[in-house]
């Protein structure tokens, strides 16, 4: 906060397509998507022609004993959509939230089974699945969370995959070790364990750590084989942030649960999602003296308006993903990217699938900058001068664009990105 508020203050009054403009009148590429939300672009015509409507209507009504249109056709919409199976929506208003429900969801399911013992959760190294506390205990985000461990409940975490990936390209991929070791934890642990959170094909606030195609699945079978629950965690790579509406879909995984939050309201408004199966729904059915009803509900759960540009979102999303112009964008992304930066004596490594990529850092003779001189902030806020919003993870630079972008724009968005980085740099670096 000391840092932030010592900046120039940077403040945002409109926005257009992919692009913000702030009160200085400055336009500026929105090069991390509004945190990792924009699909559309902002003000856009569609979703603000639904949100007009919906307004028209009503703004805010309870789904706690209630039910609105907007929501149910959301729910029936999502389940359209998700891998069989995944037949009912819980609603809340952020990924965190989502995630919570599930974790609830999954404890609750096995008292109620008759398998109380079954309460342990097991996740991946480096995992992020938001900032409440049950988030942070099933996450992995060490110095994030670290300082709040110890009230945290305690869950298993077995090593990450490795895969260097970009413009399509698989420099290296690796799970077997990853994978072994999830079976080991299984094999000692399985009894006691409720559920396995999972963010699928990449860990974003890692810092865009991929996974290896097929790595998913491999989770999948394991969860099936060892009868603990699969959560996976979309919040941040659904929505055609890698490609498919859902990757569980792409991936042919019918997870437990499914969370979904970021991109569904095209970044236009809080809502976000948990999809479980049916059978974990009927579990929770009985009279109000059988206790098994779940407990949890968010005042602006499921939010009308919210929904109602979710709807508009997927509406407008799907012809997009369908007819490849999402995926063109994308090889385009990841392709400019690697011409551009692969040789440039200041990145280490270059990770990209669909349109979420990461840059390392190094100095020029590859080893890492000190800490001290921030050198991935120093980067992003020289950004601004070249007019582009960018957020670094320590000295990683995370480029995540809206869908929306052009080709043209997703190559102003990497020349940007090299242009201020060779500001930058050169001068932090030590020769
Ligand atoms: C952002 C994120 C969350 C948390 O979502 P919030 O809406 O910020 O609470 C959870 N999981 C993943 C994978 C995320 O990227």
């Amino acid at each position: 906060m000391q840092e932030y508020v010592a900046q120039p203050p940077l403040v945002i009054v409109s926005g257009q397509g992919g692009w913000l403009t702030d009160t200085e009148g400055q336009r500026y590429l929105d090069g991390n998507a509004s945190i990792w939300t924009n699909v559309h672009g902002h003000n856009d015509p569609e979703l603000n022609a639904a949100l007009l409507q919906q307004l028209s209507r009503v703004a805010h009504s309870t789904m706690l004993g209630l039910a609105h249109a907007p929501g149910a056709e959301l729910a029936a919409e999502l389940s359209a959509l998700a891998p069989a199976g995944l037949t009912r929506t819980f609603f809340s208003d952020n990924g965190s939230g989502a995630v919570e429900i599930a974790l609830k969801l999954s404890f609750q399911f096995w008292q109620l089974h008759g398998q109380p013992e079954k309460r342990a959760v097991i996740g991946l190294a480096h995992g992020y699945h938001g900032d409440t506390f049950g988030t942070m205990a099933v996450g992995d985000s060490g110095f994030f969370h670290e300082r709040f461990r110890s009230w945290c409940f305690p869950a298993s975490h077995f090593p990450a995959p490795r895969c260097h990936e970009s413009a399509g390209v698989v420099h290296q991929a690796e799970a077997t070790a990853s994978l072994a070791a999830l079976r080991h934890l299984l094999e000692n642990q399985a009894e006691r364990t409720a559920c396995l959170i999972l963010e699928p094909s990449i860990q974003g606030a890692a810092g865009m750590q991929l996974q290896p195609r097929g790595f998913v699945r491999a989770v999948a079978e394991l969860c099936r084989e060892f009868d603990v629950h699969l959560i996976l965690d979309e919040v941040f790579v659904a929505f055609g942030r890698v490609g498919p509406l859902f990757v569980c879909a792409e991936e042919e995984v019918v997870p437990d649960f499914l969370c979904l939050a970021k991109g569904l309201t095209g970044g236009y408004l809080p809502l976000a999602a948990t999809l479980v199966r049916e059978e974990i729904y009927e579990a929770f059915l009985g009279d109000y003296a059988s206790g098994r009803a779940f407990f949890h509900g968010h005042t602006f759960t499921g939010n009308p308006l919210a929904a109602a540009v979710a709807l508009a979102n997927i509406r407008k999303l799907r012809p997009l993903i369908d007819d490849g112009t999402i995926a063109a964008r994308s090889r385009h992304f990841g392709s400019i990217l690697t011409q551009t930066l692969a040789n440039c004596a200041f990145v280490s490594e270059i990770r990209q699938r669909g349109h979420a990529a990461a840059l390392d850092l190094t100095q020029a003779d590859g080893t890492p900058f000190p800490v001290a001189l921030r050198a991935g902030l120093q980067v992003c806020l020289r950004a601004r001068a070249h007019g582009l919003l960018l957020r670094p993870l320590g000295d990683s630079l995370l480029l995540v664009p809206p869908l929306c972008l052009t080709p043209a724009e997703l190559t102003l968005l990497v020349e940007r990105t090299q242009a201020a980085l060779l500001d930058v740099l050169p001068t932090l670096s030590s020769p």
